[in-house]
């Protein structure tokens, strides 16, 4: 791998804590894996809970002094550190993909991205205003200023190994919190190749740290007993998030949670099947199917479902699957064997139910963790994909015939985080848009994310929001001064 960057600096191989480069109290370390080759790419430390406390020390000794910093200081360390980031867009693309598997395009695309949250929160760190108010007694004068709530903790997923980390930390970052990192497990490559960047950009020491850990657990339990974490940040399964939020209730620790979606693809009679078939590809294959906000179920109207079927089919048969740092690949692998056997039981419980397969539908010949792209006709309600998240590269196909019977459908689902429809009729786009239960409401398009919105879902998708004005509000602490005079 270190051939393969212009930067060798950038592959690090031990962990970041209170601005050293550190091993393991133990000399424990794990390995990191390519899941397109299997190869080792390179070994990190196995942090355990002391470390990770130290990490937290230092970032509560770092956090003072830099809210105290005028908005405009914060925000020009950050600017460096996104000018970085992009000037090293094709060296962090080449480690993301070798460690994680996507295309080397949606690669780069995902530095661009993440970057993108450290520039546009670098530009809010100075919109931080309060406000006042009109007194309510003659010699009362009210004012409400915006804080920073101290030390922030993330945890943070595999399948956006550099972007669902920029999320979090650039915006608690910009409002002048600390903020401790712990990567997943597969994916600490990349996270310590931003944090190289960002001591470059001048961050002082101890602000932000990166546990790399294989004792997930154990870190996250210190995350929530510490006192001096203020926040967690977690994005990953709605399993996992439950616990954390269970844990985080002893100290009443304020939670952003980005958890599991199982997001509907509605398809209407009046929309412009083209368009809808490549709005498809692009949000149910993008990552192999590995990101929370991609389709999962597409519901298709009974007038225009077997021509969308035969579309859709025809244009996944062209996805070519390979090795992400090969030129003309589309699909990755999926990132383990357990989300292999996840998608196989999915498509395998589909077929028992009656289900047809137009395209892909098995294990790629490849071997490994690749799986071909798939479209499913006949997909039921009583099917497994109905109800969990897929995390894979498989499309199935629901057949519907009215507007509210596929609303009630597309709600039917503990999950509120994304959703996709395609029509033109002005009433029903809003119509269907108002009615569905979820955080983000794409019309006419499959891809929503950006960071000058905010991300977020509702019910069991998670609390808080990402991106946007909203992003940094999960991030500040409101003060009310009653001033007597
Ligand atoms: P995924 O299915 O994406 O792997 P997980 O929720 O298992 O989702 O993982 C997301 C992140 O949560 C990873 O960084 C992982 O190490 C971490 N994690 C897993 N289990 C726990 C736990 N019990 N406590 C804290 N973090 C955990």
């Amino acid at each position: 791998l270190k051939s393969l960057l212009a930067d060798r600096d950038l592959l690090v191989s031990r962990a970041f804590v209170g601005g050293a480069w550190i091993e393991a109290d133990d000399g424990a370390r794990f390995e990191v894996r390519n899941p397109a080759t299997g190869a080792v790419l390179a070994s990190v430390p196995d942090l355990g809970r002391a470390e990770t406390a130290r990490a937290i020390e230092a970032a509560r000794g770092a956090q003072v002094a830099w809210a105290a910093r005028p908005a405009k200081e914060r925000a020009q360390v950050l600017r460096r550190w996104y000018e970085l980031m992009m000037a090293a867009q094709e060296d962090l693309a080449v480690i993301l993909t070798a460690e994680m598997g996507k295309p080397l395009a949606e690669a780069r695309g995902e530095i661009a991205y993440g970057a993108a949250f450290i520039e546009w929160f670098a530009e809010e760190a100075r919109r931080i205003y309060g406000e006042t108010i009109p007194g309510h007694m003659a010699d009362k004068r009210l004012m409400v200023i915006r804080q920073p709530v101290g030390v922030a903790a993330a945890i943070t997923p595999w399948n956006f190994p550099n972007a669902m980390i920029t999320r979090k930390a650039a915006p608690a970052l910009a409002a002048g919190c600390a903020m401790v990192i712990k990567p997943a497990e597969d994916t600490p490559l990349s996270a310590l190749a931003m944090a190289v960047l960002a001591e470059r950009a001048g961050l002082p020491a101890g602000l932000l740290s990166v546990v790399t850990s294989m004792r997930a657990a154990e870190v996250g339990r210190e995350f929530c007993e510490n006192p001096v974490v203020r926040k967690l940040s977690f994005t990953g399964s709605t399993e996992v998030g439950r616990i954390l939020l269970r844990q985080a209730a002893d100290q009443v620790k304020k939670c952003s949670m980005e958890l599991g979606g199982n997001a509907p693809f509605i398809v209407f009679d009046d929309a412009d099947l083209e368009a809808a078939v490549q709005g498809a590809i692009a949000c149910k294959f993008r990552n192999n199917g590995q990101t929370c906000v991609c389709a999962n179920r597409l519901y298709v109207q009974a007038g225009v479902y077997d021509a969308f079927a035969e579309k859709l089919a025809a244009a996944v048969a062209r996805l070519r699957v390979g090795d992400g740092l090969e030129a003309g690949t589309d699909l990755g692998p999926l990132i383990s064997h357990d989300a292999l056997d996840k998608v196989e039981a999915h498509v395998a419980d589909a077929r028992a139910q009656g289900a047809r397969v137009l395209s892909g539908g098995r294990r790629h010949a490849r071997g490994g963790m690749f799986y071909e792209p798939t479209v499913i006709a006949g997909a039921t309600q009583a099917m497994l994909f109905a109800h969990e998240e897929t995390f894979g590269p498989v499309a199935p196909l629901f057949r519907f015939e009215t507007v509210d019977e596929v609303i009630a459908l597309a709600n039917d689902t503990i999950f509120g985080l994304a959703s996709y429809f395609y029509a033109r009729d002005l009433s029903r786009v809003y119509k269907v848009a108002e009615a569905l239960e979820y955080g983000i409401v794409g019309v006419n398009t499959g891809i929503i994310s950006t960071e000058v919105a905010p991300f977020g879902g509702v019910k069991q998708s998670g609390l808080g929001r990402e991106g946007g004005r909203q992003g940094i509000e999960d991030y500040l602490e409101t003060k009310y001064i009653c001033l007597s005079v």
